[in-house]
């Protein structure tokens, strides 16, 4: 019998036809002999809105709590409607909604008296969305008469850190609980239906996994119980070969290994947050990415080994906008060790993020990409910190460029992938700006001219005929 940790988020629990959509899937796939556990995102649109209530009451703002309360509880008490169809089932979760929804009116009025939100209890306010969620999946489970048990994320065993807002899990006692709470329950032929994104620290506070976390509760419970896979179930079909908005030719990427996947996530391809990855990762447990709206397609499938022979070397080609490009020269610079280091800890001290770094073997000048909104403040930082230093002579920028990430493991030691790249690209008369390579070789990224981006994705996706 195949183990298989169900993870539901985006569209897929919209609203409630598409969660009663869902439960029969679910319903489907026990009768056809596979062993579940279930893990339920917020309905679309909850933990923004959870978000935006914890800032308002900081501030205040109790007419917009209000209307944001208001809102949660409509769509929520909708969907639940829509979703269950059996009279006493449904009053039930109707009750246990209003108290959830009672609850959090008051953490947010205990917020707004006092003017106070910290991480803890921002992760607090945001722990609502999936417990509500999910007790509605779970109505609907049983509505179908399937045998189900409802878990927030604490209840199942996971332990993480104290870091609020992006918790980590601490692995080995999570593993020993969720063991301990989970496992007996499949041998009983129980459902779980888990809280994706919500966990605990070891104190019992509630801690969240950061955005988008409940892929990682996916395979953090999978991992525990060493699941067969891990179905993440949303409204794509896979991940892509590129942005179909920029290549109508982009095709679902049938398989490929972890660390194609987790270079692909870093490069904004959003299919599944690189953190989430690991657990699956370290156990070797295939991870499948499903559309719940299309069945027929098998998906992607992101695994260890890969059985499939790929095509070509390349996998997938991904964009990312709104960068800025900038460079830091100066005759100084050339020979002085400490240079670099003074560069990046210093953007590093002031919570910079940098995506690409080059530095010329000349040594007069390094350059790095940062994001386009930080750009000000990053110039500023080093001028300050570094024009009287000697060292550097000029800080330069310019805030239109743009980041192509070309990602697949087949490049690693196969000459000729740049050549093809780029000359591809120079075909289309794109301009390149700044070149990296890592040394794993997993992805070839290029600067361009923000304009000139999507002209030069299309041609390579031409390119390797993807
Ligand atoms: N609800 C959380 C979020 O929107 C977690 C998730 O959806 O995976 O970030
Ligand atoms: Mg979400």
């Amino acid at each position: 019998m195949k183990r298989v940790v169900m993870k539901f988020g985006g569209t897929s629990v919209g609203s409630g036809e598409h969660i009663r959509h869902v439960a029969s899937l679910i319903s489907n796939h026990v009768g056809k002999g596979y062993q579940i556990v279930v893990v339920v995102s917020a309905l679309k649109g909850v933990t923004d809105d959870l978000f935006e209530a914890s800032e308002e009451a900081r501030s205040g703002n109790r007419d917009r709590v209000q209307r944001l309360l208001q809102k949660t509880t409509e769509k929520h008490v909708a969907a639940a409607r829509n979703a269950i169809e059996n009279k006493p089932i449904l009053e039930e979760v109707e009750q246990t909604l209003k108290t959830t929804l009672d609850e959090l009116e008051k953490v947010l009025t205990g917020i707004a008296y006092l003017g106070d939100l910290t991480s803890k209890s921002k992760d607090y306010v945001l722990s609502f969305g999936e417990k509500m969620s999910t007790l509605i999946v779970w109505g609907t489970l049983r509505d179908l008469g399937l045998n189900v048990q409802y878990f927030t994320g604490k209840d199942a065993g996971i332990v993480t850190d104290s870091n609020f807002g992006e918790a980590s899990p601490m692995m080995k006692m999570t593993a020993h609980q969720v063991m301990q709470k989970i496992e007996p329950l499949q041998k009983k032929r129980i459902i779980p239906v888990i809280t994706g994104y919500i966990a605990a620290t070891q104190d019992g506070e509630i801690t969240t996994l950061g955005r988008g976390g409940s892929d990682y509760t996916a395979t953090i419970i999978a991992a525990a119980l060493e699941a067969d896979e891990v179905w993440v179930w949303t409204d794509v079909d896979g991940l892509m070969t590129s942005d179909p908005k920029i290549v109508p030719s982009a095709k679902v990427i049938p398989e490929l290994s972890f660390q194609e996947a987790i270079e692909m996530a870093i490069f904004g391809a959003k299919a599944m947050h690189p953190r989430a990855l690991e657990p699956a990762m370290e156990k070797e447990i295939p991870v499948r990415i499903r559309n719940t709206f299309n069945l027929e397609n098998a998906g992607t499938l992101i695994v260890k080994e890969q059985k499939i022979k790929p095509k070509d070397v390349v996998k997938g080609i991904t964009l990312i906008k709104d960068l800025a490009l900038v460079n830091v020269s100066g005759a100084g610079m050339v020979g002085t060790p400490g240079t670099a280091a003074k560069v990046f800890d210093m953007l590093g001290k002031d919570n910079i993020n940098v995506l690409m770094i080059s530095q010329s073997a000349s040594e007069a000048n390094i350059s790095f990409v940062i994001h386009g909104n930080v750009l000000e403040r990053a110039v500023s930082t080093l001028e300050i910190a570094l024009l009287g230093s000697g060292l550097i002579r000029e800080v330069s920028a310019e805030d239109d460029v743009c980041v192509v990430a070309v990602v697949g493991a087949g490049m690693k030691g196969t000459p000729g992938v740049a050549a093809r790249i780029f000359g591809a690209i120079a075909r289309s008369r794109v301009n390149v700006r700044m070149i990296a390579q890592g040394s794993s070789e997993l992805n070839i990224s290029f600067v361009a001219k923000e304009t000139d981006g999507e002209k030069a994705v299309r041609a390579i996706h031409e390119e390797f005929k993807l």
